[in-house]
This record gives structure tokens, sequence and C-alpha cells, in this order.
């Protein structure tokens, strides 16, 4: 196996691998960091949750800190463009965290957030700057940012850029990037429109692929709940009671039902906090911290704000509603288990939801095991028949089922593609 010390890496970058307690490089580090200190240009197949993060930031770090240069005002030399505020947070705090030492300037910028210490910041010239798309943008079209001096451009979660309608926006920002540049583009997956960008952006690649679905699906102790949905927050609340669980990480649907799933727990005395779209900056950052530290045990997030979730230590994720695309479930799932750990993964599945069951279960090759001991559970084949075989709906409840689906589309885009790129002030990048 590679170890780190076998890597050509500056020593302060080594200690602060071993302080942080990495003990062998994860499948990514291993085959990506190698090319990368090399100088090549790199196509990385994998998600969150298989260090990514660390096999682009340690080479990037290894080469800005070997050669320091005087940044000049508003130049960056490097830009890592990420889809959330989560996500870039999270990037800044590893980076900060293994370039100790180094005297290298590294910022963040996101919308959300006031501009005057974006601006102030950059005006003095940054070494790795990491950003999301939107305010990256307008910062760059009011002469905030110069890439004259740029050597290093990771693109990271190339789909999820696609999927949240961010994709023209990485467009517009590439095309003010100069031509000579190392390149670096990390993806879950490969969509055609993300090969064609990799295409264009990348010069003679070193393609690398880890597949941790297959990990995640061997690691993770994987659990289904059947439950008439009336009784979802109830089994909830069981199990929160009953389960020894350190932290929690519950799915929902909507934010809305986010929202109702903490309004529940809390008139139970159950402490949570419920992270969105819809929540500001500050919620959002109040929560994490507080669930990071332990002080709360359960976060209740939707799919899109749950990407960079990057908490050590969550010991179970509920699926408290099935995810409306099976691979979102690989992602919920490897919340937990992060870089070698053991976790558990409880799915509800109430009468509605069958066929996206189904789905999940054709996408992971696996049935998940169904727990019969749980006091709400109901045979599958005895779920109210709803669904079975759909009674024709009254005009009363056709209106109240359109107008749910309307708050649905209207208050959570998350789960599901755009059909056009939403504009860039509503996804909050
Ligand atoms: P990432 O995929 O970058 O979000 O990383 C997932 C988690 O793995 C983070 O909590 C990292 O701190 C952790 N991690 C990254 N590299 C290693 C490693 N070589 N050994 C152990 N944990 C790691």
């Amino acid at each position: 196996m590679l170890e780190f010390n076998s890597l050509a890496l500056l020593p302060s970058i080594q200690q602060a691998i071993a302080d942080k307690g990495y003990k062998n490089p994860t499948a990514i580090q291993a085959q990506a960091i190698p090319h990368v200190l090399q100088g090549k240009d790199l196509l990385g197949i994998a998600q969150t949750g298989t260090g990514k993060t660390a096999a682009f930031s340690l080479p990037l770090i290894n080469r800005l800190g070997m050669n320091k240069v005087k940044v000049k005002s508003n130049q960056v030399r490097s830009l890592i463009l990420t889809p959330t505020r989560e996500l870039a947070s999270q990037i800044e705090l590893n980076i900060k965290t293994y370039s100790k030492g180094l005297s290298l300037s590294s910022a963040v910028i996101f919308g959300g957030v006031g501009h005057s210490a974006q601006r102030k910041a950059l005006s003095k010239g940054i070494d790795i700057l990491i950003a999301t798309p939107g305010r990256l943008l307008d910062l760059m079209s009011n002469g905030y940012i110069k890439y004259d001096q740029l050597e290093v451009f990771v693109l990271d979660e190339a789909d999820r850029m696609l999927d949240m309608g961010f994709i023209n926006d990485v467009k517009k920002i590439i095309k003010n990037l100069p031509p000579k540049k190392q390149t670096l583009l990390f993806s879950a997956t490969i969509p055609k429109s993300i090969l064609g960008l990799a295409n264009s952006l990348l010069q003679d690649p070193v393609k690398v692929e880890v597949t941790p679905e297959n990990l995640t699906v061997e690691k993770i102790n994987q659990q289904l709940n059947i439950v008439a949905r009336k009784n979802k927050p109830n089994l909830l609340k069981h199990i929160l009671m009953k389960r020894k669980i350190r932290s929690v990480l519950v799915f929902t649907k909507t934010k809305r039902g986010a929202n109702k799933v903490v309004e529940f727990l809390e008139k139970n005395k159950i402490h949570s906090a419920a992270i969105h779209g819809n929540k500001s900056q500050n919620a959002r950052e109040r929560a994490l911290n507080s669930f990071r530290s332990g002080k709360m045990k359960v976060l209740v997030a939707t799919d899109i704000a749950s990407r960079g979730i990057d908490v050590d230590h969550v010991s179970h994720v509920i699926n408290y509603d099935q995810p409306m695309e099976p691979e979102a479930y690989v992602h919920r799932i490897g919340r937990t288990a992060r870089a070698g750990r053991e976790g558990v993964a409880i799915s509800f599945c109430d009468e509605t939801e069958v066929k996206l069951l189904k789905a999940v279960e054709r996408y992971i090759k696996l049935p998940i095991p169904v727990d019969t001991g749980q006091p709400y559970h109901i045979d599958l084949n005895k779920l109210p028949a709803a669904i079975k075989k759909k009674k024709r709906p009254s005009q009363n409840h056709k209106r109240a089922t359109s107008r749910r689906r309307n708050e649905n589309r209207a208050g959570n885009k998350s789960t599901r593609r755009p059909a056009k790129r939403p504009s860039r002030r509503s996804g909050k990048s």
C-alpha cells in the first residue's frame, strides 16, 4: 500500500497529514497525487467522502509552497470552484490545515454574505481562492479578480454544477482563465455535457476513478423500515429515543418537509435544526457548527444542502423520505462511514414511495434488509392500497395535490434536475 511519506510532499504538509491522523492515502489520493505533483491535468471521478479534497489540495499546496511568488493585488494563483457554500467553507478549512506553516494566503467567497470583506481579501492577492460560481462571477465582472498569475484551476463536483444550474456560469468563468494552467476536474458522474467540458478544458489528462458505491454498500449497515406515511414522525421519534445515536443526519424530500420534521422533534424535546437553501448562511453555519461540535444530535437536510457536510462522526443517516433519484441514496448514506468508519443507514418507505425504493435497490443491486421489529412495521404488501391501485381522485383531492406539487416545485429544486437554468440568485451559491 502506498504511504504518504513516499509522496514527494513538503515536510510541513507531511506533518499536517500526520497531525490530522491520516495513515494512508485513500484510493483517489494514491492514484491522483503523484500525477498532479508532476503537473498533469486530471479527470477525477469521485464523490465527497472518498478523500478527494486532499487529493487536489495536497499537490496544489505543494506546488504553490515550493515556489512562492508575490501575488499582486486582485490576482489569484489558484482557483477552486465548487458548487455549494458548505463545500467551499469545508475546502478552505482543509486547505488551512494542510498549508499550516507555509504562509500561503487563502480566501473563500460565496453568496449570501456581504461583499466588502471578500473584496478586501482579494485586494491583497490570494494564493488559493475557493469560490462558488455566482459570487465569483459578480466579483470578476466588477474587476476584483484577475487571472494573470493563475497556475492551477480545480473544478470540483462538476456534475453537481450541472444539476444546480451553474454550468453556464462555470463556462463563463473558464473563458476568463488563461489557457496555460494545470486543470483538475472532479465529478462523481460523467454525463455527456461534463465529458464535453472535460475534453475542452483538460489537456492530455490522467483519468482516475474510484467507485465508492460498492465500498459504501459494504461498510454501511443498511436497514429498511416499512411504515405508513402518517406514522413516519412517530417512527423517527422512536428511533431517536431508543437507539444509541451519536449524531444523525435526517434527509427529507422538501425544505418544507425538513422544517416540519424539526418542528415535530422540537415539540418532543429533541433538539434539532434544518439546513436547506431557504436558510440564511448564518443559520446554516450555526446549525452545522452545533451539529459538528456534538451539541446538537439531529440535523435535518435536503439533498443539495447535504453536499459538503463533512462531519466526521455521523453515526446514522435516516432517509425520512426516499430520494427522488437513486444516486442520491448513495450520496446520502455516504455521509456516514466517512473514510473507513462504520455507519448505519435507516430508510423509511411509505405507501407512496415503493417505486422509489425499488429504484434504489436496483441501483445498489441489493435488497435493503427490512427491520420487522420496529413498532410501526407493516408488511410491504399490506401498505395502504393507494399506490398499488390508484383510486380516481376527487376534484378536491386533485386541487390539493396540484397545489402541493406546485409548492414542492417552488420550494425544493434539490431533487430534480431543472429543465432550465434557474437564476443564479435563487441558487444562492
Ligand atoms: P472528502 O471526500 O475530501 O470530503 O473527505 C472525506 C473525509 O475523509 C474527510 O473527513 C477527510 O478529513 C477524510 N480523509 C481524507 N483523506 C483521508 C485519509 N488519507 N485518511 C483518513 N481520512 C481521510
